[in-house]
């Protein structure tokens, strides 16, 4: 395990005391060199990570478990780990979680299972999408599967018809497909508005989460729970402070800024 430098781990002992906070993976890369896509970690990382969590205590529900439980029943230390797009090199990442008692939620775009993606995207890790039976087998094994829409598009720039089309066909193609019913979900691209949010309760969802920054239950409402992005370029140090500031906008000058604005008291 990496160390974590020392003002960051002293932080970090307070963390937990503001409710859940929700994390989310993309692709977990091979290896120990940090991955030129910003929402790519490597697994070197990624299981330090874990390991941070595991030794400081924090409880790992699903989405689905978090959304369907009042927010005062979590008083520990809990973190959510979700995973969008559902990268093929998740499957490690999977067993990883699975090797320390811990469990996640993954976002499946259902028009592409098992196939590359079809969405355009700038410096992705080149491969196919998680295939059905992988789908199944990591459900079996206590993970939660959520729907990430049909086709991976932008939600607000969608008619109604259009809108709800992404998002019931998506959840009725998983849940064909995995046995059970699917009830959460995450807004591709972290695109969302009033009108998304209320289709998404529509559809037969019970919670939905986006990309905003915050924790996780901060907003009150199922369908806009918050989420803190972990890039390539997160450290040991910036990891442990994202949880203790439920924010991902965690470099030391960002945190000086917060600082100097609470003593200024602005
Ligand atoms: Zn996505």
């Amino acid at each position: 395990m990496t160390r974590i430098d020392p003002l960051s781990r002293a932080l970090h002992r307070q963390a937990g005391q503001h409710g859940p906070i929700m994390l989310m993976y993309h692709a977990v890369t091979p290896g120990k060199d940090a991955p030129v896509w910003p929402w790519a970690v490597s697994m070197r990382r990624f299981r330090d990570q874990l390991d941070f969590l595991a030794t400081e205590g924090y409880a790992t529900p699903t989405m689905g478990e978090l959304a369907a439980t009042p927010a005062k029943a979590w008083p520990g230390r809990t973190a959510v780990i979700t995973f969008d797009d559902g990268y093929a090199d998740n499957l490690a990442a999977c067993e990883e979680l699975q090797k320390r008692g811990m469990r996640a939620t993954w976002f499946i775009v259902s028009g592409s299972i098992g196939q590359a993606p079809r969405w355009p995207e700038d410096g992705r890790p080149a491969g196919r999408l998680l295939n059905a039976g992988e789908l199944r087998e990591m459900q079996a094994n206590g993970m939660e599967i959520g729907s990430h829409t049909v086709s991976h598009v932008r939600l607000t720039g969608l008619d109604d018809a259009h809108l709800m089309q992404e998002l019931t066909h998506s959840r009725t193609t998983l849940e064909d497909l995995l046995g059970n019913a699917v009830g959460s979900f995450a807004y591709p691209y972290g695109d969302w508005d009033a009108r998304c949010a209320a289709a998404v309760q529509q559809a037969g969802y019970a919670a939905a989460c986006t990309t905003r920054t915050g924790w996780a239950l901060r907003d009150k409402t199922p369908y806009q729970l918050r989420r803190l992005t972990v890039f390539n370029t997160d450290t040991p140090g910036s990891f442990a402070r994202k949880l203790y500031f439920g924010s991902h906008d965690v470099r030391w000058r960002d945190i000086a800024r917060y600082a100097l604005r609470r003593i200024q008291g602005i």
